[in-house]
């Protein structure tokens, strides 16, 4: 059984910080199917079309007939573990550090051989195991083999945790706490067994609602965080960056208007400012110190969440300003994520749908409850995604998205919504 996680002794300033490594990048064309499958939390394989085979590793062609029409499809995963090895020994630098290292061979209910990571808690040879998919810290897809059953703290297993952001003993910046969705992210946090959650709050001189609750919370440490000011992100970075592990960046201003709805270009700047320039203006004073403790122990720097929207998809006309801003966040993150990577930090894009709040009081139901979002976000550390489509709204406008990226942007065009 995988010994539950205690906090991590404080750090010694003397010794050196370890450098971060990256496992063995090196994958094919391929297999990239595998990858944005993991990206989003799903185990897929490739199943030929002509003869069914579900295969494993990916190839261009299907193993047994060499048809070429091999799409991906879900997999439940469930298998039985044929053989186990410790790793005493690799010539890889990551994996050297990380010694000894649990590999089992699982034969998959759906056909094929796999080699996967082992979790702790799965028995020997013979044993009923479930193979799942996750991304390993240079963000490729690797295998995981999880015992058929949950066990108390299998999340505390410290392989997993190389392959995941697990808030837990974890210290997390939340950039707004003065909205219902910031308040739920920071309980989800809490509860989730967080160490130390900064919460920022743009105007310390106003006290909002939830203030008294958030000032209780003996997890929680208050701060005045600005993001439209450079001064003042500075300030934060300079106080508390170099023990930040995850950022979440919820801070964003959403007015509910179109071009032609409102003159002037102040709302949508006011937009920009945040959502844009905020988080540029965050990245480049957090991102640098972050990324030199990405491997700095049981508790390193691990992850950057933004919260987006499925409007950064596809623009939503009676919010279209707001819509602009979430593309432009989107394309920035990606950024982030590029250059987060070699240090083996995850970037995670939230895409929610409207959430229910009071600048969605004119969207009709179903609306994303914050409490929803916040589980969303949580949920998204301890499996280690980069990409996250909470509730119904985002799910059915992905699915269209992916369908036909032109059906989405006329379907929110429509008058209506
Ligand atoms: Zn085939």
């Amino acid at each position: 059984m995988v010994q539950p996680l205690t906090r991590p002794p404080r750090k010694n300033p003397i010794l050196r910080t370890r450098l971060p490594t990256l496992p063995p990048p090196g994958r094919s064309r391929a297999a990239l199917g595998l990858t944005a499958a993991a990206a989003e939390g799903r185990f897929a394989l490739q199943t030929c079309r002509d003869c069914g085979c579900v295969q494993y590793p990916p190839r261009e062609a299907c193993q047994q007939c060499l048809s070429e029409r091999l799409p991906w499809r879900d997999q439940p995963g469930g298998g039985e573990l044929l053989a186990q090895t410790n790793l005493a020994h690799s010539n890889d630098l990551f994996f050297r550090e990380r010694l000894p290292w649990r590999l089992g061979l699982v034969h998959l209910d759906c056909g094929p051989p796999v080699v996967a990571h082992l979790h702790a808690d799965c028995g020997g040879a013979g044993a009923r195991v479930r193979v799942g998919a996750r991304l390993d810290r240079a963000g490729q897809a690797v295998l995981i083999a999880f015992p058929e059953q949950d066990t108390p703290d299998m999340a505390d297993d410290i392989q997993l945790r190389e392959f995941t952001c697990d808030p837990r003993f974890r210290k997390v910046l939340v950039t707004d706490g003065k909205t219902a969705a910031g308040q739920a992210i920071v309980a989800a946090l809490v509860a989730a067994g967080a160490d130390l959650i900064w919460v920022g709050h743009s105007e310390p001189w106003k006290r909002f609602a939830g203030f008294d609750a958030l000032e209780r919370t003996p997890q929680v440490a208050l701060l005045p965080l600005d993001l439209t000011d450079a001064k003042s992100v500075r300030e934060i970075s300079a106080e508390i960056g170099g023990r930040v592990d995850i950022v979440v960046n919820n801070a964003e201003v959403h007015r509910p208007y179109g071009i032609s709805t409102r003159p002037g270009t102040e709302a949508a700047r006011a937009e920009m400012d945040v959502n844009y320039f905020g988080l540029l203006r965050l990245a480049q004073e957090l991102a640098p110190v972050m990324r030199a403790r990405g491997a700095d122990g049981q508790s390193s720097a691990t992850a950057w969440v933004n919260v987006l929207s499925i409007y950064a998809l596809a623009n939503f006309p009676p919010h279209g300003t707001f819509s602009a801003s979430k593309a432009a966040a989107l394309s920035l993150s990606q950024c982030l994520r590029a250059e987060m990577r070699p240090a083996g930090i995850r970037v995670v894009n939230v895409f929610p749908g409207p959430v229910d709040d009071e600048w969605n009081q004119l969207t009709p139901p179903p609306k994303l409850a914050p409490a929803a979002l916040a589980r969303a976000v949580v949920e998204a550390l301890r499996d280690g995604v980069e990409d996250v489509y909470p509730g119904d709204v985002a799910q059915e406008w992905l699915a269209r998205w992916r369908d036909n990226p032109k059906a989405l942007e006329r379907e929110l065009a429509a008058p209506g919504g």
